[in-house]
């Protein structure tokens, strides 16, 4: 029997099974949880509804997270199905592309800003919102994707980088908030991996190169990888667990010089 046996998840996020996303579905599934999918937009649909079927789900739900009405239907459809859950997976960033290349000050705009942290970090929040009714009492988890980004300089991630910071203190004062409820926040900060996020980013190959030669593994780590990391944190063996941040990163951010 799997460590999720009779947990319910609803992952918002998996866009390809490149996806961490995807790798996350599969860790949770193969350990026994019953799981539940959105899509962002129609030209996603079908393919989110291939991997849902995948893994024995037909609860599918569109969720472009910019929209409050769209994050709230997510809710009202789930419970024609689920009377609560107990596993909410944010595994969702935007920035325009312009914004993710070249000088920071250059290139960073309000609008794109807004957009960027609208996005990636006020979804967490809208959507634990509208999830609170339907986990509370039930030991449930909220987890959440950031990246090094957060906490050091790094060439190109730019206002990424701010939005991933501002996730951390939203993984945070959400810990704080919602443990009387019994739901535990974290998030994994995962090392970089090819995916369509990822090709937005100008200089991605050179930070997986850097982390081939430089982390303790000496390698990249895999969608496969996080999604067990990511099963454990939302599972009752991580009950002590909560308002952390995670790396799955092969160590590279325990590294101080590469080179
Ligand atoms: P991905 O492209 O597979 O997933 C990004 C998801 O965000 C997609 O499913 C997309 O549909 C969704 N999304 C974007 N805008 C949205 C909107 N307006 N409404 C609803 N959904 C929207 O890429 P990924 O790399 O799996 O990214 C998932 C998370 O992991 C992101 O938070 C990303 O920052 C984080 N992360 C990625 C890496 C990496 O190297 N790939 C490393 C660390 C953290």
């Amino acid at each position: 029997m799997g460590f999720l046996t009779k947990k319910r998840a609803l992952i918002v996020g998996v866009a390809s099974k490149r996806s961490i996303a995807y790798g996350i579905a599969k860790s949770m599934h193969r350990e026994g949880a019953e799981l539940a999918f959105t899509y962002q937009n129609e030209r996603l649909r079908s393919r989110v509804e291939k991997i849902a079927a995948e893994f024995d789900s037909d609860i599918v739900v569109p969720c472009n997270v910019e929209s409050d009405e769209e994050i709230e239907a997510v809710f009202e459809h789930l419970d024609d199905y689920w009377d609560h859950f107990d596993t909410l997976v944010h595994s969702v960033a935007y920035a325009p592309k312009e914004l993710l290349e070249g000088d920071f000050l250059d290139n960073v705009t309000r609008e794109g800003f807004h957009s960027a942290l609208d996005i990636s970090v006020y979804s967490l929040l809208g959507l634990a919102k509208s999830a609170r009714m339907m986990m509370d009492g039930r030991n449930g988890s909220i987890l959440t994707l950031s990246y090094l980004g957060a906490v050091r300089a790094m060439p190109s991630y730019n206002v990424m980088g701010v939005s991933k910071a501002a996730l951390e203190a939203s993984v945070r004062y959400l810990a704080y908030t919602l443990s009387p409820g019994g739901t535990r926040v974290n998030a994994i900060s995962a090392g970089p991996i090819r995916t369509l996020a990822a090709s937005g980013i100008s200089n991605f190959r050179n930070l997986q190169n850097s982390v081939a030669e430089f982390s303790p593994l000496r390698r990249n780590v895999t969608i496969d990888e996080v999604g067990d990391c990511a099963a454990y944190l939302c599972s009752d063996l991580a009950s002590g667990i909560t308002s952390e941040i995670c790396y799955v990163d092969g160590g590279y951010n325990t590294i101080a010089t590469a080179g």
